[in-house]
């Protein structure tokens, strides 16, 4: 029968692959927010009196996450105010910003742009132009990882947040688990998981109440529930190994439904092993040029951001 399996209403809007459930809008909307709040309660994500700083692109994920995250704030358990990085991705960022802060004020979200030119004198464009002249450089995407988590870290410790809460979902944390696998990059697979663990004071715990939700699920939620999205892809992505294998992984997906899920299950089983094994006991300070937490010298962003000048 194609009617909704939980209230027989003909107009189904979903049939899941993995599971072959198949659901009308209003439910597929309920048992999209139950699934993530049961996630949220399940790992320990939240607790009564957060003060949440959202990571809020106006991209679905994150749009998605402010709409869920307000229902906690609206019956009081959380503070929630929202946090837009402009790294300077010229005819791309503009319009992302725009809609993130027409989405927070619609429900009455404390709302903060901020920039890279503000806190490094540059934007992300201003970052490739400079670094395309030269071979083996790295890609945008881990100048722009680098510089968004420092500023990040930088706004939560600035407006006294507890957590971090990003809009990761089922697909990107998929992807990062294969990719540092694949890349032997074992150091960064043991601090992959749905709640980052502080090794320092000056480290905000970071959240991802969506790690569970596939990324086509996300899509659907925001159009069912009539969210203003910025649908737009950012330029850069397209050049990242990460799409590559982004790619890799949807291309299975066709024939092989649940191989996201398997893949996340199967890490998250083995994690406790390769923490055991692997996790290196450094003792984190803080950089002497920026005061950021680091296990080196300089922080990572620092490290960057030297090199430039001395060149
Ligand atoms: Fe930054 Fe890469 Fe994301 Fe673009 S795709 S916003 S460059 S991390
Ligand atoms: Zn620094």
């Amino acid at each position: 029968m194609n009617s909704c399996d939980k209230c027989g209403n003909p107009n189904i809007i979903i049939k899941k692959k993995q599971s072959g459930q198949k659901l009308c809008k209003d439910c597929f909307i309920k048992s999209t927010q139950n699934k993530v709040l049961k996630d949220i309660r399940k790992y320990n994500l939240l607790e009564k009196g957060d003060n949440v700083l959202l990571g809020l692109s106006g991209g679905k994920d994150s749009v998605m996450l402010l709409d869920i995250l307000n229902t906690l704030k609206k019956r009081n358990i959380i503070d929630l105010m929202a946090v837009t990085i402009d790294e300077g991705i010229c005819g791309y960022r503009e319009e992302g910003i725009e809609i993130a802060a027409r989405n927070a004020k619609k429900l009455g979200v404390e709302h903060k742009v901020v920039t890279f030119k503000e806190y490094f004198g540059m934007t992300l464009d201003d970052i490739i132009s400079k670094n395309n002249v030269k071979e083996g450089r790295r890609n945008a995407c881990t100048y722009c990882g680098v510089f968004r988590r420092w500023i990040f870290n930088r706004v939560a410790r600035d407006e006294g947040a507890t957590k971090i809460a990003t809009g990761h979902n089922l697909d990107d944390e998929t992807q990062s688990i294969v990719m540092n696998y694949l890349e032997g990059n074992i150091q960064n697979l043991t601090r992959i998981g749905v709640k980052s663990e502080t090794r320092s004071n000056r480290f905000t715990v970071k959240i991802k109440p969506l790690r569970e939700i596939p990324e086509k699920e996300i899509a659907l939620y925001v159009v069912a529930r009539e969210l203003d999205v910025h649908f737009a892809g950012c330029p850069y992505a397209g050049e990242s190994f990460r799409a590559e294998v982004g790619n890799f992984i949807k291309e299975l997906s066709k024939e092989h439904p649940t191989i996201m899920y398997s893949t996340l299950r199967g890490f998250d089983k083995m994690k406790p092993v390769l923490k055991r094994e692997f996790s290196q006991e450094s003792i984190v300070g803080v950089c002497e040029n920026c005061g950021e937490p680091t296990v080196a010298r300089l922080c990572k962003a620092c490290t960057f951001l030297t090199d430039w000048e001395n060149e």
